[in-house]
């Protein structure tokens, strides 16, 4: 990574953001705009519009005429695509001002962000554009007198409600799939993570995107959020965030339209070591990783480390070594392996957890604290808790931050047991060098997606989506194109 040019692009100013609707820079209807807080010295970095019910309906407005003239809809895949594709290398070719913005804007650390964030996004973009010209209808096997043509079409108007985490890798996993299918969309970043996801929407634009398919709309969830949840004219809506906000979005379809809504929501992912783990040097220092990048602010961290009580005390030491050459603090340095806390609010929930667990008594084996004070930044130690209980909320609710709940078992029943007792059934991973255990293992936890022998990293060839209350529906792979694509049946008779 070029030093020289992260320092320079930290040191420009941001201009003040607007939203994007039907093609244009606009700011709130009635000019109000929020402060967007850096986390990585608690500054104040720009402003973004503190979007309306207004600015909501009109995007959504946009959207749906831009939907139904067929400017977008209408034209033929391989066109589509060809925008795509100039729009996944604009993206390319920015991808450190776009790395470093949104690193400013939300904290993650650089190394990741920038392979996670812009490379990721383009790349996700890419694989959807090129997939749309290869995805065919059916002809049913019905009897001679009839033809059953089934044709895919785009759903509509698609609304995307993403979090502040991973805002362009996730946003890109809503956007690329649903843009290639034909359907125009309006977008509402998290209040903390914004700047780049409008900043792609105006290269969306320079890739020659028409006005009014791609719109993004800025300020509180409980304001625009709301406001397009609660639309007549969004066909289906998309969502990553709180279980809370998903039920809000559930209510909200139930009295608006009953617009399909799809949801990824939190987990308590468990990370499963049993003593015949192939290399428990590798297990440990992957499953640091697994909980500690991006300070635990990922979805499908391992969050909940369950351990074999044969290894439990040297594995525990082991991973408390490899969490403790981890380099926290400023997310710029390349050499920071995990950044700052998003937010004033998420560290303070971080901290609340940790002072809950060491109130009942609770082992703060590592970590705890709020760190590098002086800076005004938000970071927090890895942290790592131990002798958690199965009823304890830090053993059955979300921090998202870097704390990790270790509890240990006996037998592969009370490992299963433990693994399946939350609401959540994201991800999980199972450390063993015993093939039969490892696909027993698959086949009883509950979760949408499971490790073996490693944490984290799958492609964007396989599918991501929760069981339980992790949510429904599913992002990455050509599954994703179920949520964007309906069916529809022609019956002929002959
Ligand atoms: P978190 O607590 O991690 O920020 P949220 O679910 O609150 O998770 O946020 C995820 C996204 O949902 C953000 O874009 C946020 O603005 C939006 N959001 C929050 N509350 C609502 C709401 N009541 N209606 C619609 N969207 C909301």
């Amino acid at each position: 990574m070029d030093l020289d040019r992260i320092n320079a692009l930290r040191a420009e100013p941001v201009a003040s953001a607007s939203h994007i609707i039907d093609g244009e820079r606009r700011p709130a209807s009635d000019g109000a705009e929020i402060e967007v807080i850096s986390p990585i010295d608690g500054q104040v970095l720009t402003t973004i519009p503190a979007g309306t019910a207004e600015d909501a309906a009109a995007a959504v407005r946009a959207a749906r005429a831009a939907f139904d003239d067929g400017r977008w809809s209408g034209i033929a895949p391989a066109q589509r695509r060809a925008v795509l594709l100039r729009w996944a290398a604009l993206i390319e070719d920015n991808a450190l001002e776009l790395a470093v913005l949104g690193v400013r804007d939300n904290g993650t650390e650089i190394g990741m962000a920038l392979k996670a964030e812009p490379m990721s996004a383009a790349a996700t973009i890419r694989y959807y554009a090129e997939a749309i010209d290869k995805l065919y209808g059916e002809i049913a096997p019905t009897g001679p007198g009839n033809l059953g043509l089934v044709h895919r079409e785009p759903v509509g108007v698609v609304a995307a409600i993403v979090p502040w985490n991973f805002p362009l890798m996730i946003g890109a996993w809503k956007l690329g799939p649903a843009l290639a299918a034909g359907n125009t969309v309006v977008l509402k970043p998290a209040e903390t993570a914004s700047l780049t996801l409008l900043r792609i929407a105006e290269l969306a634009l320079e890739a020659g995107l028409p006005p009014g398919v791609l719109n993004v709309v800025t300020g509180e969830g409980a304001t625009v959020g709301a406001a397009i949840a609660g639309s007549m004219d969004v066909d289906v809506l998309v969502f990553t965030g709180s279980g809370a906000t998903g039920r809000r979005l559930l209510e909200a379809s139930a009295r608006s339209n009953l617009k399909r809504v799809y949801l990824e929501l939190g987990g308590k992912s468990p990370n499963i070591v049993f003593a015949d783990a192939p290399d428990l040097d590798e297990a440990a220092k992957v499953s640091a990783h697994g909980i500690f990048r991006n300070s635990g602010q990922v979805c499908v961290a391992g969050s909940r480390l369950l351990v074999e009580r044969s290894i439990h005390d040297a594995f525990v030491e082991k991973l408390a070594a490899h969490a403790r050459a981890m380099k926290v603090g400023d997310p710029l340095d390349p050499a920071t392996s995990a950044g700052a806390v998003n937010s004033l609010r998420q560290l303070d929930q971080n901290l609340r957890f940790v002072r809950e667990a060491q109130d009942a008594g609770r082992e703060i084996v590592l970590g705890g604290a709020r760190i590098l004070e002086e800076t005004g930044g938000y970071y927090m130690e890895p942290t790592i808790v131990a002798g958690v209980a199965p009823g304890d909320r830090l053993a059955r609710e979300e921090v998202f931050g870097p704390v990790l709940a270790v509890m240990p078992f006996d037998t592969e029943d009370e490992a299963v047991a433990l693994a399946n007792g939350t609401d959540f059934g994201l991800a999980a991973a199972i450390w063993t060098a015993d093939l039969s255990r490892a696909h027993r293992m698959v086949r009883r936890v509950r979760a949408g997606i499971v490790h073996v022998n490693t944490y984290g990293g799958s492609d964007l060839t396989v599918p991501l989506g929760g069981v339980k209350q992790s949510g429904n529906g599913h992002d990455k792979s050509l599954h994703a194109f179920d949520k964007y694509l309906d069916l529809k049946t022609a019956w002929f008779k002959l």
